[in-house]
């Protein structure tokens, strides 16, 4: 089936940087939230018949010593305490209504954590990310084997830019899913060192926010463009809502577009 594609050729399985940032003459940057995305008027997801993760079980890792001895430590146990959360509430019930006969989309869980002690390099590829993440799957004793529900949820130091198909983070993007073929699913989170990706929010509400889209389209659209999709604008269910966002059990969590509701709710 033919698909209209993001100028990358592929299907759009971003965070795109928030609207309201750019930069001043001399380089300062600039946020203006008042320039939230407002969906567009005839949003629908369609079933395009992949698969969904039902009962996804997540695996957080952080990739470079500043999350164990440096100035990130505090956000491995901040993130995984989003998870262990967020996966057992209300988040996750909203997305019932893309059950299918094959899937039941519901709650989650966490089902484990790993610091990398070895820094990544400062331009890191998606490439790059998918030769360590089958490295780290083939040899290290900590990571859980990939299953049809498992999300490997990675998370970039600051000062390190992610690249995939040609753009970059906090140039294009404040976060992505993707997979290695139809049996490993995972999900980047470069640190929001932008304006662009900090929204106006906290680091931490910043992460929580985008994790939660990349969370929600993960379940839904697992190979992107192949789950639930809106294909006439060319979007997954969270990019219908980008930067808009609720509080649900006290964590920042942006809000997800609903076909029954005809709304981001
Ligand atoms: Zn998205």
């Amino acid at each position: 089936m033919s698909k209209k594609t993001q100028s990358h050729g592929g299907p759009i399985q971003i965070v795109p940087l928030h609207p309201g940032a750019s930069s001043a003459a001399d380089g300062t940057e600039i946020f203006d939230p008042s320039k939230a995305i407002a969906a567009p008027a005839s949003a629908q997801l369609t079933y395009q018949g992949g698969q969904l993760l039902s009962g996804v079980k997540v695996f957080t890792i952080f990739w470079g010593p500043s999350f164990s001895n440096g100035n990130l430590n505090g956000l491995p146990g901040q993130l995984n305490a989003f998870f262990d959360t967020i996966l057992k509430g209300a988040l996750m019930d909203q997305l019932a209504e893309y059950n299918t006969g094959a899937y039941k989309v519901g709650k989650g869980t966490r089902i484990g954590s790993t610091i990398i002690q070895a820094a990544s390099a400062t331009t890191v590829t998606d490439a790059d990310i998918q030769a360590a993440l089958q490295s780290w799957l083939g040899s290290n004793p900590d990571f859980p084997k990939a299953d049809a529900n498992t999300l490997y949820f990675i998370y970039l130091a600051s000062g390190v830019t992610v690249t995939m198909q040609g753009e970059g983070s906090c140039t294009a993007f404040c976060g992505y899913h993707a997979n290695i073929g139809n049996s490993i699913f995972y999900a980047v989170m470069p640190y929001p060192d932008c304006a662009g990706c900090l929204g106006g929010k906290a680091v931490i509400d910043a992460l929580t926010g985008t994790s939660s889209h990349e969370l929600c389209e993960a379940i839904t659209d697992a190979v992107p463009g192949s789950g639930w999709y809106d294909e006439g604008n060319n979007m997954e269910i969270g990019d219908i809502c980008a930067w808009q966002f609720k509080t649900v059990d006290g964590y920042n969590v942006q809000l997800e577009w609903s076909n029954q509701r005809n709304a981001c709710i």
